[in-house]
């Protein structure tokens, strides 16, 4: 049996196969079925008619019996051993076509960790708001009656309050910084969720946490939910920032990322003369000035999201993106991620799914267990009415 040979496609004029219940297998199979046949030049004879039958715009179910006709009476042994080889090669490329449709939408799953993988309700987020605050006051000397205003301004236009404090000019040691805000938050608010465990223990995908937080946080908050075992990676602040004395990983028990290089500014030393006055300049703007951007990367900076996805080799294509912050998943949507809201029912602007809690995601995305999916594209059986073939 020869190959098919594209030569030979291009010989006859395209044939449109309408609705007549047609796909490109049995199509292609037949070609291969008349090209081998080619080589024997007795066979080549029903090569011919088929041909003709095919320039003549006869069914293929007419040329069909056309070639069984010159072959089946004439030489039934060759017909048959090259009918069942075109058989056999539509079988296998039917196959083929079975096994891409079949490949799962999504391959990966990335999860922020505060109150995505535990509730608002934990409290955590509230202490570690009032922490932050108290330590702008506390280690930056900044006065108690400007703190929520500031803090808000930080946090609205450069993602973390953190981030903010370093782009305004404050001067100061992440480890410090993350130690005094994380460091007495109520862990004990949270609790093992076997439940959730589950969830993400029967899930067959890749599984990565991707959060703003330090380390010793992510490690603490996961250990409490009892949900360590469950991540592949996690994507944490050291990530991202990982030229910051002190915050390079020698430990060799690490999570896979914790300490994974990554560009970024040196945050350590850099000293702060003067203090931009981001309250004074939103009261009375000025065009000529423009607010000072920050060392530090973070969500929702879409650079931050693409470079997450570079350190842990994911395709945004395939990945589903889990996140309370509506920010955050409209950043991770533009850099063509698949977004979930956790924690509320309403879809905000760019989310594809919203789940009222994590432990809905079982109801709203049951196609993430199951390891064959049939996905949105057509099988060959649904193509048959837009099919062209040249042959
Ligand atoms: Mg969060």
């Amino acid at each position: 049996m020869g190959r098919v040979d594209s030569v030979w496609f291009g010989r006859f004029r395209p044939v449109r196969f309408g609705a007549g219940g047609f796909n490109t297998g049995p199509v292609q199979g037949l070609v291969r079925f008349g090209l081998g046949s080619r080589a024997n030049p007795v066979v080549g004879l029903g090569f011919k008619w088929a041909r003709l039958g095919v320039q003549a715009d006869l069914g293929w179910e007419c040329i069909c019996s056309l070639c069984f006709l010159a072959f089946s009476k004439t030489h039934p042994s060759i017909f048959f051993s090259s009918f069942f080889e075109a058989c056999s090669l539509v079988k296998m490329e039917y196959e083929n076509q079975y096994m891409l449709t079949q490949r799962p939408k999504y391959d990966c799953l990335l999860f922020d960790l505060d109150d995505t993988l535990y509730p608002l309700s934990s409290g955590l987020a509230r202490e570690c708001g009032k922490n932050i605050k108290d330590y702008m006051v506390e280690k930056l000397g900044i006065e108690k009656d400007k703190i929520v205003e500031l803090s808000n301004l930080l946090y609205k236009n450069y993602g973390t309050t953190m981030a903010g404090l370093r782009a305004v000019g404050y001067d100061f040691d992440y480890d410090e910084y993350h130690s005094y805000v994380h460091g007495r938050l109520p862990y004990d608010n949270l609790k093992p969720d076997p439940q959730l465990k589950s969830l993400l223990m029967t899930l067959p995908l890749r599984k990565i946490i991707f959060t703003n937080a330090d380390k010793i946080h992510a490690a603490k908050a996961l250990s409490k939910l009892g949900l360590e075992d469950c991540f592949e990676g996690i994507i944490c602040f050291e990530t991202l920032n990982p030229t910051h004395k002190n915050t390079v990983s020698d430990d060799e028990d690490d999570i896979e990322f914790l300490g994974s290089s990554a560009a970024s500014d040196d945050g350590s030393s850099r000293s702060s003369p003067e203090i931009f006055d981001i309250i004074g300049h939103f009261a009375h703007p000025k065009p000529d000035v423009t607010l000072p951007k920050t060392p530090i990367i973070c969500k929702p900076q879409e650079s931050a999201i693409e470079r997450a996805l570079e350190i842990a080799n994911i395709n945004p294509q395939r990945t589903l993106f889990f996140e309370d912050s509506v920010r955050n998943i409209q950043a991770g949507k533009r850099v063509g991620l698949h977004t979930v809201m956790v924690g509320s029912s309403q879809r905000p602007k760019g989310a594809d799914y919203a789940l009222e809690s994590i432990h809905n995601i079982k109801q709203a995305l049951p196609e993430l267990w199951e390891t064959e999916m049939k996905s949105e594209v057509n099988y060959p059986g649904q193509i048959a009415v837009e099919t062209s073939v040249t042959a």
